[in-house]
């Protein structure tokens, strides 16, 4: 993978002070070796670079990495074919919040002699600022998700199951070029729109109220989340119309605020305070987004605890919802790209109400 990536990695290790890092996150190996593999281990020093695999993935392997990588080829336990390249050095860094107790205890054991250093979010802070050709692929993510959306809100009606128009929604993103959905779909109808997250089950579509569509593309190992929500059938009260303006002026209240120098948690308080203007803040049940890469969820947040500052380089959600039990919800989610000077938004779906099956 590309070497600024590896010479960013190596000054984390300098400021660290430690020797080498065992990466362990199947995401975060393959951002540092392009091995996309579904096992492997990943050791970096200051000098060299190695991934370990088993004889399963060793063509593979080579195919994806550049000749910088030292591909070892294991049968049986990895920790004892780590173990040459790690007991030389004295201070090794492990990914904290990846490793679990047991492979800890095992790889401490058998590989470090001499010091173990539990390290946090080393390789996810370098994942935070997207370059171009991640930019490329979130786009095409997005444009599948959105080509998807606006597919399956035609084909929604009264007495349709949630679970068919998921199908839909899936299918569509495949036979667009998607490697896979980004998370399950979300189709929630009548009163499980008021769920965040109403997987899409086998309910019909009820006419007279909220549908809520969220959905994400993967394509080369990127993801988009974009949400919409469309009315079905006759009756929409003042109190639905209501329900929607209101996320949808949140929302593009942030969006026309978002700028290089804003924190996530200043983002999300303009989300918050709209909701608070209009007497709902207790429906608003969530975060006002997140950033997005090779993981659904990255940081930087945009919610109340995020202290990250916003930049360019960094791709977001925002959407805010409205969730009332017993009557329906509301979200509306796009994605956006911070910019010198302010952002861009990637999403394409229309989002003005809109009435279907009637
Ligand atoms: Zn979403
Ligand atoms: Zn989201």
């Amino acid at each position: 993978m590309d070497d600024f990536r590896i010479a960013a990695l190596r000054q984390k290790l300098i400021d660290a002070q430690v020797d080498a890092i065992w990466i362990h996150a199947p995401v975060n190996r393959s951002y540092m070796s392009g091995f996309s593999g579904s096992v492997g281990e990943v050791v970096i020093s200051a000098t060299d670079q190695w991934l370990f695999v088993d004889g399963r993935y060793v063509v593979q392997a080579q195919e994806q990495c550049t000749p910088q990588w030292s591909i070892r080829a294991h049968q049986g336990d990895v920790w004892q074919a780590m173990r040459d390249v790690l007991s030389p050095h004295a201070v090794v860094g492990f990914e904290a919040e990846h490793v679990s107790v047991a492979a800890y205890e095992a790889w401490s054991a058998a590989c470090v002699h001499g010091k173990s250093v539990p390290l946090y979010r080393t390789v996810e802070t370098l994942r935070e600022k997207k370059d171009d050709v991640e930019l490329v692929c979130i786009r095409h993510a997005v444009a599948i998700a959105d080509e998807a959306l606006a597919y399956a809100i035609g084909r929604i009606a009264v007495g349709v199951r949630a679970c068919d128009v998921a199908w839909d929604i899936e299918q569509c993103m495949r036979t667009l070029g998607a490697s896979g959905t980004a998370f399950d779909t979300i189709v929630a109808s009548g009163v499980r729109s008021a769920l965040p997250h109403g997987i899409a089950g086998t309910q019909r579509i009820e006419a007279g109220s909220f549908v809520v569509i969220d959905c994400g593309a993967r394509v080369a190992h990127y993801v988009s989340d974009v949400t919409r929500t469309v009315f079905v059938g006759a009756g929409a009260t003042s109190e639905h119309r209501k329900m929607y303006d209101i996320v949808r002026e949140a929302q593009e209240r942030v969006i026309d605020a978002l700028r290089p120098g804003m924190t996530g948690r200043d983002a999300d308080a303009i989300a918050r305070e709209t909701m608070h203007r209009y007497g709902v803040a207790s429906e608003f049940v969530h975060g006002t987004g997140h950033a997005l890469g090779r993981d659904v969820h990255e940081r930087p947040m945009l919610n109340a605890r995020e202290t990250l500052v916003l930049d360019v380089g960094h791709i977001v959600t925002v959407e805010p919802g409205l969730y009332r039990p017993g009557f329906g919800g509301v979200r509306i989610e796009d994605i956006v790209r911070i910019t010198d000077d302010g952002c861009e938004v990637l999403t394409k779906a229309p989002k003005q109400w809109t009435v279907v099956g009637e």
